[in-house]
């Protein structure tokens, strides 16, 4: 029979922010806690801040005043680990040391039942390594939240080589009796949420390392897509030394594997202390925030004699049904051509094409079309709202085509944001590249495809999964983005998953 919560004392080690939260909600659950801090009353001070946090949600009503008391009366600071013997479970949440970590779970191993389950927060120490040395390395496994605990609703169940396939079960019931949504990992560097989300970053500090767009038109395009914030400003609210220590140790826990290689533009702003919000200034200044995006110009008024909506697929119906209106005050009715080999539209010759990788030179060079202009990945289901929309005219088109092909855009209901004329432009690029992570992810078997999806929506509150995206696309436009950038830019970031390159898992995709 499982254990009531009452009869299921846990122990959290470290009563900083992440120790703090974790007390929070393992009291909250109905489970005896003992707080422990190295720091002599800093568990006591946790507690008194915890009441205060607590009292003011009851004050809020967002809890009885009744089960606010309770929580508290369940958190008990401990001044040495012995006071824990009885602890069924450990949560250690202490300084991201792997000797710090290390000696605290070979001290707990001889103070705690054999059977009690031992579980470490850290993002990046591989479990493995923290489970060498332990008496029983069976027991040890991640339980790795995000802050603020209770808040962020996703667990990363993380098993290392030794993790015992129960423990790791044991802990994934545990964290959905405590309200979380836990997905199962592997230890591997980054688990899943901190590897997936990589390229997010990457993308645009490459984008801004060869100056395509300023950081504000880039995070608009990224919101434009749905993301609550754009890269540049989240990575100001991180802080620029933590993002670039993440990413830094990514890349040399994977043998410094080029595809993870940190940015020079990141790591100018750490050496700078330009580290963002914390420090008054990083990619913007604070507390201004981010610049208004450049005015538009005055509306002018379309010019067509004939418009054919190309290509199959969710954006061509998109474009057609939005094209409606303006074609009408134009006495016209979209045409629709659906086996061209491509997606967007023609307009008396010159071409509005989705983006499928390559730039508008490379397309303008291989079908002699001038007039030619590339425009990122709108978000599906369309929301026609002035979204913002990366797009990039042809270096050698006409005067005319330059004017008209925002304003067609425009018209279609999207903000027109001119970027750099660079293959994938700015969200197509972005999301393949996420995409390219997770089906490597689920190669490696570090995680499934639904728990990459959870793990990156509920994680880091991405507006889809990467799986959910594929799916409202095709792992051949995913490839085709990729492949173009491996073409444009050389080296190993732009290496296509062979999960991907074998065209994902048939019939589940
Ligand atoms: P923190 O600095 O706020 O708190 C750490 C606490 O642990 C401090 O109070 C410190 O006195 C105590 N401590 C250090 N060494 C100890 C030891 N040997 N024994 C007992 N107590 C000790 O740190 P935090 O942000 O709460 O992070 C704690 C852990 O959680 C780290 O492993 C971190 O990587 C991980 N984590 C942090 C976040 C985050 O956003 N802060 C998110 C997920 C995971």
């Amino acid at each position: 029979m499982p254990l009531s919560p009452s009869q299921f004392p846990v122990l959290v080690v470290g009563a900083g922010i992440m120790g703090t939260g974790i007390a929070q909600v393992a009291a909250q659950a109905g489970h005896p806690v003992r707080l422990f801090d190295m720091r002599e009353g800093a568990a006591s001070e946790a507690r008194v801040r915890l009441a205060a946090t607590l009292e003011g949600l009851a004050a809020r009503g967002k809890m009885t005043p009744e089960a606010a008391e309770a929580t508290m009366e369940r958190i008990r600071p401990i001044g040495s680990l012995a006071e824990a013997a009885d602890a069924r479970l450990v949560v250690e949440a202490i300084v991201e040391r792997i000797d710090a970590k290390r000696e605290l779970f070979r001290q707990i191993e001889d103070i705690v039942a054999a059977d009690a389950v031992l579980a470490s927060n850290t993002s990046s120490i591989s479990i493995t390594a923290m489970a060498n040395g332990l008496k029983r390395p069976g027991r040890l496994v991640g339980m790795h939240f995000f802050n603020p605990v209770p808040l962020m609703r996703l667990v990363e169940v993380v098993s290392g080589l030794a993790t015992d396939a129960a423990v790791a079960e044991a802990v994934f019931r545990l964290s959905q009796a405590w309200g979380k949504v836990p997905v199962h990992a592997r230890s591997t560097p980054g688990f899943i949420v901190n590897r997936i989300a990589r390229p997010y970053y990457a993308e645009t500090l490459a984008l801004l390392q060869e100056r395509a767009a300023e950081p504000h038109v880039l995070d608009a395009c990224l919101r434009g897509a749905g993301f609550r914030m754009g890269p540049c400003e989240l990575m100001d609210l991180i802080g620029h030394d933590t993002n670039f220590a993440v990413t830094a140790s990514v890349y040399e826990a994977n043998f410094q594997d080029k595809r993870y290689v940190p940015s020079l533009v990141q790591r100018e702003m750490v050496d700078g202390g330009l580290l963002g919000r914390k420090s008054g200034r990083g990619f913007y200044t604070y507390p201004a925030g981010p610049p208004a995006l450049p005015a538009l110009p005055a509306e002018r008024p379309l010019t067509a004699r004939r418009v054919v909506v190309h290509g199959l697929g969710g954006v061509a119906d998109m474009l057609e049904q939005a094209l409606r209106p303006a074609l009408a005050s134009l006495g016209l009715a979209p045409l629709r051509q659906r086996d061209s080999g491509w997606t967007g539209l023609e307009i008396d010759g010159g071409r509005l094409m989705l983006t499928e990788g390559a730039a508008a030179y490379e397309i303008a060079a291989a079908t002699g079309v001038a007039d030619l202009a590339v425009f990122d990945r709108p978000p599906l289901p369309p929301a026609a709202d002035g979204r913002a929309l990366a797009y990039a005219v042809h270096s050698g088109a006409g005067s005319a085509w330059r004017e008209q092909a925002p304003e067609w855009l425009r018209r279609l209901g999207f903000l027109p944001l001119p970027v750099a004329d660079t293959p994938g432009l700015v969200v197509a690029r972005t999301l393949a590249m996420l995409i390219n992570e997770a089906a490597d992810a689920v190669l490696q078997g570090v995680c499934t495809p639904d728990a990459a999806d959870a793990a990156m929506k509920l994680g880091v509150n991405y507006p889809a999964g990467p799986f959910e995206w594929l799916r409202g696309w095709s792992v051949v436009g995913v490839a085709a983005v990729i492949d173009a950038l491996d073409a444009a830019y050389r080296g190993e970031r732009y290496r296509l998953s062979p999960w991907l390159r074998r065209g994902g898992d048939g019939p589940t995709l």
